[in-house]
């Protein structure tokens, strides 16, 4: 039965992403056919035409390696992992990006190491995406606190940022594929985690103040065997 939720889940987003996907996608491919036109008829820019293709085709692989994970069924696969070890890991992983902002991350992690019953790519993902919005909210640099604890039988797992806050306006359309405030993001990462975060069981909320920063509050239900 939880398998059969987890494929129908997936299937709906399709559908409420399919117009977006291709409305995204049609721009950038637009834009490649003109300028391979111009290139045809043998302008002499072709260096510009160049950069300008080179950007949109990199646009479009942005926007489909962000979702991919959600594109492929079969790779929703639960198994029995270290929370506090997936933390770990995702932090190494983006310590050099951290660095590149001028942004610290601490950990303050419960003592007992916990098991959750989860697609570990997915959840380092949902972790890579609050992270990243977290540094992009920090152009002048700052500190991200990541903290777990347990609260009766789910893992909460706190992304608290120091960064510019999100207006109410903005609050309101998150989780809607392609919203976006930056020049270059594609307004899928926190989309994409909720959808993610919602298959294994558990909820994000967040908190914001505008000018003081973010929290992204992730609570994730135990194994069984803890409850
Ligand atoms: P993207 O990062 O590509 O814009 P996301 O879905 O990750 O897409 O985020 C959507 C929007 O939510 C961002 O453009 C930004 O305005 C806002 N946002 C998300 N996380 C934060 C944060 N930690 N601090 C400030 N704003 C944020
Ligand atoms: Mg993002």
């Amino acid at each position: 039965a939880q398998q059969l939720m987890i494929r129908s889940e997936k299937l709906s987003v399709a559908g409420e992403l399919a117009a977006g996907i291709a409305h995204e996608i049609r721009n950038p491919v637009t834009t490649i056919k003109g300028f391979l036109q111009l290139i045809k008829s043998g302008s002499t820019e072709k260096k510009m035409y160049y950069e300008i293709m080179s950007a949109e085709i990199g646009r479009i692989e942005l926007i489909l390696s962000e979702l991919l994970v959600l594109a492929k069924p079969q790779a929703t696969h639960f198994e029995r992992k270290k929370i506090k070890s997936i933390i770990k890991d995702v932090v190494t992983l983006l310590s050099a990006q951290a660095n590149m902002y001028n942004v610290v991350m601490e950990t303050e992690l419960m003592q007992k190491e916990i098991w959750i019953e989860c697609e570990e790519n997915h959840i380092k993902q949902v972790f890579i995406n609050i992270l990243k919005n977290a540094f992009e909210a920090m152009p002048h640099g700052g500190k991200v606190l990541i903290q777990s604890r347990i609260a009766r039988n789910h893992i909460i797992i706190r992304f608290i940022d120091q960064g510019s806050g999100i207006p109410k306006h903005i609050l309101a359309n998150l989780g809607q594929p392609f919203y976006t405030t930056k020049e270059k993001g594609t307004g899928l990462g926190f989309m994409i985690s909720k959808k993610l975060i919602e298959n294994h069981g558990g909820c994000i909320s967040l908190f914001s103040e505008e000018k003081k920063g973010t929290t992204v509050e992730i609570s994730l239900p135990l194994m069984k065997t803890f409850t």
